[in-house]
């Protein structure tokens, strides 16, 4: 990914994960025999699940007889499975193993996913009257989340726009672990991360993040990685022509700083479809944006007197921080292309 998120934890939206993270430390605890608010329910939890027997309190209780059913083997399972999944940034540097829904035991996995399926979004649980009053709202979250995260570029393509907290929308927020495979973590903000529709709907959509294509374990970028060691992405146009009209006759690089984080970069062009995103755009609009160079460039030269070189490096040097806009990183890489190009420079000059 381009730029990561700095989390804005801990937050009111945070609630509804911290309510059930001590459901489930009473329940693992094994104090009480049988299901008792009093002991499992978290006291500002109380009103939310007397309001919502339905959907919450006895999905609870499901889940609590389902534990209490267990040998003692099983019980661990499910015990590393919740220890496990909630320590997102770990998962994706590989030092934790996820766990699946389809490795808890059946007797147990059923009441769990029946919970969480129907946690998460605005007209589910999180979307309640009582749960908002106590949580917010994901637009509050979302609202906030922006203030701080100022980039208006979505940190997954560079391609698209994010809303603002002046817009009345807001941007789709991700499962980055998919809540169809994992259970415990649909409503846990390490693993909610708002990103452009394109990135979660049409590119990221279902994709199991963790494992790459034939099932393998891979590490992936952390998206609220706090000291991000010089990360840096940049492309590399390999083309013996100017006209990227036709896909088939030049390759793109996609390069990373740290070197090691290459295994992270590989796995983030795979889950967002990055290479022929990337391509796509470049072979789109390079005509028009080579076009415009060359009417600016001959402006600028009869009016100033410019030469070539002036006008490549002071058109270079103002593209350096263009990465936090829409589409920077694919016209900074465009025009690094082009400008470096003896033909384009020929061509500019009239010599061709
Ligand atoms: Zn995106």
């Amino acid at each position: 990914m381009l730029y990561f998120y700095q989390s804005i934890s801990p937050h009111n939206i945070e609630n509804l994960h911290s309510y059930l993270h001590f459901f489930f430390t009473q329940l693992f605890a094994e104090v009480n025999v049988t299901y008792d608010h009093a002991h499992h329910i978290h006291p500002n939890f109380q009103n939310i699940i007397n309001e919502y027997t339905i959907q919450i309190d006895n999905k609870l209780e499901a889940i609590f007889n389902a534990y209490t059913g267990l040998n003692p083997a099983q019980k661990q399972i499910v015990r590393d499975a919740y220890s496990s999944n909630i320590d997102i940034e770990n998962i994706c540097n590989t030092s934790v193993s996820p766990v699946k829904y389809a490795q808890l035991p059946a007797s147990i996995s059923t009441p769990i996913k029946s919970l969480y399926d129907q946690l998460w979004g605005d007209s589910k649980v999180l979307g309640y009257v009582h749960v908002v009053a106590s949580c917010g709202t994901v637009k509050s979250h979302f609202n906030d989340f922006r203030i701080v995260n100022k980039n208006s570029v979505c940190p997954f393509c560079g391609l698209e726009g994010l809303e603002c907290e002046h817009d009345d929308g807001r941007d789709d927020y991700d499962h980055y672990l998919h809540k169809s495979k994992y259970p415990f973590i649909s409503v846990h903000f390490m693993n909610l991360v708002p990103m452009c529709h394109k990135c979660n709907s049409k590119s990221k959509g279902q994709k199991d993040a963790p494992f790459n294509g034939a099932g393998n374990r891979r590490p992936i970028y952390f998206p609220f990685e706090g000291n991000p060691h010089g990360h840096c992405i940049t492309l590399s146009i390999n083309s013996t022509i100017t006209d990227l009209g036709k896909l088939a006759s030049w390759t793109l690089d996609i390069n990373c700083q740290p070197a090691a984080n290459v295994p992270k970069k590989d796995a983030w062009v795979d889950i967002f479809n990055i290479e022929k995103r990337y391509k796509a755009r470049l072979a789109k609009d390079s005509y028009h944006y080579k076009d415009k160079l060359l009417k600016e460039y001959k402006k600028k030269s009869s009016r100033n007197g410019f030469d070539f070189a002036i006008f490549r490096d002071d058109k270079l040097d103002d593209l350096d921080d263009i990465y936090m806009q829409k589409e920077g990183i694919i016209w900074k890489t465009f025009h690094e292309f082009v400008l470096n190009d003896p033909d384009f420079e020929n061509n500019v000059n009239g010599v061709i």
